[in-house]
């Protein structure tokens, strides 16, 4: 089986009926980008920047941040790299900035909302993500969008950068890809609006499911309801998958569901174009990609949809896709 695995390292990922589809790993930084991609990744799917930010007493500068991302760009060279912008707040905070204590974290100033209340901030990390756009195959991504209008304004801050860099002839990729992530229940619900105003989609399920089902993901009482066979769950991203597709543009998910082998056949059947994971999970998935027909797996994904609970779901996969096992 490991011999196997190896092998697949350097074929491209396409399903037993030709199909290809992308795997690639969630990263927080240059360390985890070179192990990804020794283990098979096909670029990166999610790098997480906050944590350029994290343990530490201020904000990183423009240029430590350019060489971060320049680093992981290389790495990867032609391959994509998707780089978040800084998705702080919820579980996640900054001591040095000074952000009063909250009732519901997860609900509050986090991500692309503390962004759009600081540009400043939020600027030096755009530029330094442009600046390093000429180094790879570099795409840009925002996190927690939940209305058109935060996807707007954070578009109107990159064409202040992209002007600011034109005027002193600093370089970039004028192409480079800007993308958003559907993790708000809000933004799936309305993705058919938000897929004219971008390049691509990646749903992140760690988010989506606390959402969609009103359940912290931190909270261990609560943790039954953390469900992404749920019915609901499966709709929504339908749904994100359907509107990116009907505007030309490519689906991801870059949550932990990715790369769940039960999970894989149904956003196969679904029509995902690209799988984001932690590292360990990359040839698993590759080698259960390679094995899988997927337009065998259309049907059984809307019949799956029709059903009614998370469990019934997942027994109704797994008993119909005997390569997971
Ligand atoms: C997600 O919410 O699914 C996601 C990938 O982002 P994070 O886990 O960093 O919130
Ligand atoms: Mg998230």
């Amino acid at each position: 089986y490991l011999a196997e695995l190896k092998k697949l390292k350097d074929e491209p990922s396409i399903t037993a009926d030709g199909h290809h589809v992308e795997v690639v790993a969630n990263i927080g930084n240059l360390h985890d980008a070179i192990g990804a991609k020794k283990n098979g990744a096909e670029g990166v799917g999610l790098y997480r920047t906050e944590f350029l930010y994290m343990g530490r007493i201020g904000l990183p500068s423009e240029e430590e941040q350019y060489e971060a991302y320049k680093a992981v760009a290389e790495t990867f060279g032609a391959r994509p790299v998707v780089i978040r912008t800084l998705d702080i707040g919820g579980d996640k905070e900054l001591p040095y900035l000074d952000v009063p204590e909250e009732m519901n974290p997860f609900l509050g100033y986090r991500a692309i909302r503390l962004c759009l209340d600081q540009p400043g901030i939020f600027k030096t990390q755009l530029r330094a993500i442009l600046r390093a756009s000429v180094h790879g195959n570099v795409k840009l991504m925002y996190p927690m969008i939940a209305t058109l209008t935060e996807l707007r304004q954070a578009n109107q801050l990159l064409t202040e950068v992209k002007q600011e860099l034109d005027a002193s002839g600093i370089p970039y990729n004028p192409k480079m890809e800007v993308g958003m992530m559907v993790e708000v229940p809000a933004a799936a619900m309305i993705a058919d609006q938000l897929a004219k105003e971008v390049d691509f989609f990646s749903i992140g399920t760690n988010d989506l499911v606390q959402y969609t089902l009103a359940a912290d993901r931190m909270n261990e009482r609560v943790s039954y309801l953390a469900q992404p066979f749920h019915p609901a769950v499966l709709r929504l991203i339908r749904m994100v998958i359907r509107a990116a597709h009907s505007q030309g543009k490519w689906a991801g998910m870059c949550g932990e569901m990715a790369g769940n082998l039960t999970a894989i056949p149904l956003l196969l059947g679904l029509g995902l174009d690209e799988f984001s994971m932690s590292t360990s999970s990359v040839l698993p998935a590759r080698a259960l990609i390679h094995k899988l027909n997927r337009t065998a797996l259309q049907s059984l994904a809307e019949q799956a949809l029709e059903l009614g609970t998370a469990e019934e779901i997942m027994a109704f996969v797994k008993r119909n896709v005997p390569e997971i096992a």
